[in-house]
């Protein structure tokens, strides 16, 4: 689906309101409270009315969209936009390719990316690949230490031809990434892949993970047979590009949510349903406050 598409199906806000309730409620509409059939009410805010509860509700109650001024073609340009986005899309540019205040364009944009973090993530299995990487801050002063102690540790864990995990982690010590292998790596791995950083065999151990194989990058090699983690440094390297242009406006705080965000794009880069898909999370992820989003 392109611009051209989705402005042709859902031009109109009601063809936009009627795409979301068809999302939502692909049975039907239903009370949010007592989950029984209800009846839409003819009035300007077209409300669903609940006979059996006596429960008024729209068909954006209690998710994503919850209390927005916001014109639905507005929300659903933007997920087209960060749906198409490899890289991502910041805030200043949805606030001038849309046509809305950079505040609301950030808040948007987060309300999005909060939908797209409501996700089943299955433990990964077959063959593994791990790694680590740092990002934002400032460099300052040489050497490896200086270069890293002002900078965000995101740990990449990529099944082969498969589904991609990202996480802000606290370090990259051994302790640190033996959890995430616990609780993302399936006890019937076939193998892990890493590099021969000192707190990978340790940490794959502690983690109780099956076969570990290490590529020397510190002797400069980068594949032997099928032992490489290249395929988990391919999405660092899109995550760093996709940073890069938006890291001044991205605090360590947020990162978490902009991970998923990449992650999420990433696992579902070849699906045609994309952007339904998106919006399918939307209107079934829960609420995100400005409030709670700046707290
Ligand atoms: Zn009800």
């Amino acid at each position: 689906m392109n611009l051209v598409d989705i402005n042709t199906l859902f031009g109109t806000e009601d063809k936009c309101r009627e795409l979301l309730v068809r999302l939502r409620w692909p049975e039907g509409p239903r009370c949010l409270r007592c989950k029984m059939p209800v009846v839409e009410l003819e009035t300007e805010k077209q409300l669903f009315y609940c006979k059996d509860c006596d429960y008024q509700f729209s068909v954006t109650s209690g998710t994503v969209f919850n209390d927005s001024h916001l014109p639905f073609a507005k929300w659903l340009l933007t997920t087209h936009l960060l749906c198409e986005a490899k890289k991502g899309m910041s805030a200043c540019q949805i606030q001038r390719t849309v046509g809305m205040s950079y505040k609301t364009a950030w808040y948007l944009c987060h309300r999005i990316r909060h939908a797209m973090a409501q996700t089943d993530k299955p433990m990964l299995d077959g063959k593994v690949e791990m790694d680590t990487t740092y990002v934002g801050g400032v460099n300052r002063g040489k050497g490896r230490v200086a270069r890293v102690d002002n900078k965000e540790v995101v740990i990449g864990i990529r099944k082969r031809n498969g589904d991609l995990r990202f996480f802000h982690a606290q370090d990259a010590k051994a302790g640190t990434l033996a959890r995430y292998i616990r609780e993302h790596i399936s006890e019937d791995v076939d193998v892990i892949f890493t590099d021969d950083a000192s707190a990978n065999p340790v940490a794959v151990k502690k983690g109780g993970r099956g076969v570990h194989k290490t590529i020397k990058h510190s002797s400069g090699v980068y594949v032997m047979g099928d032992v490489h983690t290249n395929t988990v440094e391919s999405a660092f390297s899109l995550l760093k590009r996709g940073i890069t242009g938006t890291w001044h406006r991205l605090s360590a705080k947020h990162l978490a949510a902009y991970l998923e965000e990449m992650e999420f794009r990433f696992n579902r880069r070849n699906r045609p349903d994309l952007f339904l898909d998106t919006l399918r999370h939307m209107v079934t992820a829960p609420v995100l406050t400005f409030e709670k989003l700046t707290a």
